[in-house]
Parts: structure tokens; sequence; C-alpha cells
């Protein structure tokens, strides 16, 4: 065996998703996981609280907001949190209407292969607009470059029977717009362990790219119970273990974002219950398309997909 292949049989060792690049052990200090750090930015209003104003100065003196507030730099693969401008009716990013919470804020998810301009526009409650350019960032991405043809069309027909049905009901369940309100919550990591897989990985074949990596992967031993990362509510459990998700779950955290928990040895809870944040849903397995136990985490803003990791504070 020559080296390469060597380095490529390393690779596919780690318990990650079979068909994604994986991580070597060494390749994941924790002075690399603790350079993503997730900027908080209190979301809350400086208001003066002493008790010697009164009240009513209080809501009158609120200052009036003549631009978007954005918790964090955009870049390709987060989800940040924004607050309009007062007196605004209806925002939209690039085009698409955004839903606000009555004190004004949203959300924005920035696919891992978004543009790298985003326009933000304000329409206010007397019909003016305001429009915001944003630069987003590029996401620094594992690209592994194999010298090994492309292994495609792997498929077969039995494959693709069962596989439909799969991809229609996941497709239903991210179509579920709940009330939740995760979505203004600060991440917590569902289960901790080592990062066996990250999201936006992706390998080359002889220049061929194959599919990216869709989530995160943590590594952790089967029957290691995960918990909700942010409330939510449950939009699918997989009544049998799917052909690459195995034992799937999905939650609705609101206003757009989503997130899929694949490989499941089981899971907890069941279509339309609501969780809290911290609540046991599942525990870690390797049921479906996995090389071994691990919790691969997948989350979408709308048609977005984005890196689970970008929302969480270090292990
Ligand atoms: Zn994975």
């Amino acid at each position: 065996m020559n080296i390469k292949l060597a380095f490529v049989s390393l690779l596919f060792a780690a318990p990650s998703c079979d068909t994604v690049p994986g991580e070597r052990d060494t390749d994941i200090s924790s002075a690399s996981i603790n350079a993503i750090t997730i900027t908080q930015t209190d979301n809350k209003e400086s208001a003066a609280s002493s008790d010697t104003i009164e009240k009513d100065f209080q809501e009158t003196s609120e200052t009036t907001r003549a631009d978007f507030w954005i918790a964090k730099e955009p870049q390709q693969g987060a989800v940040i949190n924004a607050r309009v401008p007062s007196y605004t009716a209806s925002v939209t990013l690039n085009g698409l209407n955004l839903p606000l919470s009555e004190d004004g804020f949203f959300l924005m998810g920035f696919d891992r292969d978004a543009a790298s301009n985003a326009s933000l526009v304000a329409t206010l409650n007397d019909g003016s607009k305001i429009q915001k350019t944003l630069n987003v960032a590029a996401g620094k991405w594992r690209l592994e470059r194999i010298n090994a043809p492309f292994r495609g069309g792997r498929s077969s027909a039995a494959f693709r029977k069962l596989r439909g049905p799969e991809i229609a009901q996941i497709v239903g369940a991210r179509k579920i717009q709940s009330d939740a309100q995760g979505w203004r919550q600060d991440f917590i990591w569902p289960v901790k362990g080592r990062i066996s897989g990250r999201f936006g990985s992706q390998r080359i074949y002889q220049g061929k790219p194959g599919s990216y990596h869709s989530g995160l992967d943590i590594a952790a031993p089967n029957g290691t119970p995960y918990v909700a990362p942010a409330d939510g509510v449950v939009t699918l459990v997989s009544q049998k273990p799917f052909t690459l998700e195995g034992n799937l779950l999905m939650i609705d955290h609101g206003n757009g974002l989503n997130s899929a928990f694949l490989h499941s040895s089981s899971i907890a809870v069941k279509k339309g219950d609501r969780v809290k944040q911290g609540q046991i849903i599942g525990r870690v397995g390797a049921t479906g398309r996995a090389t071994g136990p691990h919790l691969h985490w997948g989350m979408k803003w709308n048609r977005a997909r984005t890196d689970p990791l970008l929302l969480l504070p270090p292990q």
C-alpha cells in the first residue's frame, strides 16, 4: 500500500459519514476549535434601568434605530441574528421576505456557497426603504485532493426505490414552519466529543469535486444521550432507519432554521413534540451509512445549508 492509499484509509477509519471526508485525530487541536469564537452581542436595549428615571421617560427615550443591527460579520455557512431599523414594516434578504419578531429581530442564513454580497432591504411604515449591502466572507472549508477516480453512480435500483420516499419525508419536514423561538437562543452542543467531520469539507478526486459534507460530525460512544441544542418542534422521526441517515430526527427552531440529527441508535421524542434546549432527544449511534458511532448534525436556514459549529461556543 502506498502512502496516499494509506492516508485515504485512515480518513475512512474515522467515525464519520461514510461518503464524506473525515478527520485525522491530530487535525483537531483544541486550539483550532477555540479559534472559532462567536461574538456575543447583547441583544437587550441598554436602556437606563435606574429607579430614579420614571417609566414614561424610559419608554419615550428609547433610541430610534436608524440602521440594521447585525450580531456578527456575515460569512458563508453562518446563521446570524439581526434587528431592523425602527418603524420597519417588512424586511427582505436577496428578495426573500423574512419573518420579524415583535421587537424587530430576525434571522439570516448564508449558504456554504453563498455569493460574496447580499442585499438587505427594510421597508418602513411610510413606504421608504433602507438598503444595506452585506459583504459575505468566504468560508474556510477543508478540501482534500485525492489521487483516485471519482466513484459516482453507486446506487442500485433497490436503493433508488427506497430513497425517493425518504427524500419526500425530509422535504416535507423542512416545509413545517413552527412558532418555535429557538432561533433566538445561544445554541449549545447536543453532545460533546471529538469532531470527526466538518461541515463543508469536500474531496476532490483527480480534479472532480465530490459532494461536500453537509453537517458537523461529533464522535461519541454508541448510546450516548444527546440534547436539543435549542428549543424547537419535532418535525420528523423516521419510523425505520433511512438508507443514508439511519434513524433520523428533525427539529424546527423557527424563522426558517432547522436541525437534522442522523445515525441515532434511538430517538426519545415524537413528531409534534415541543423540546426545550438541553432536553435529551436521542442517543448516538451508527445507523445508516456511517463508519462508526457519531452524531451528524445538519442545519438549514430556508434553502441555505449552514454550519452548526459557527453557532456554538468552544467545547
Ligand atoms: Zn456527517
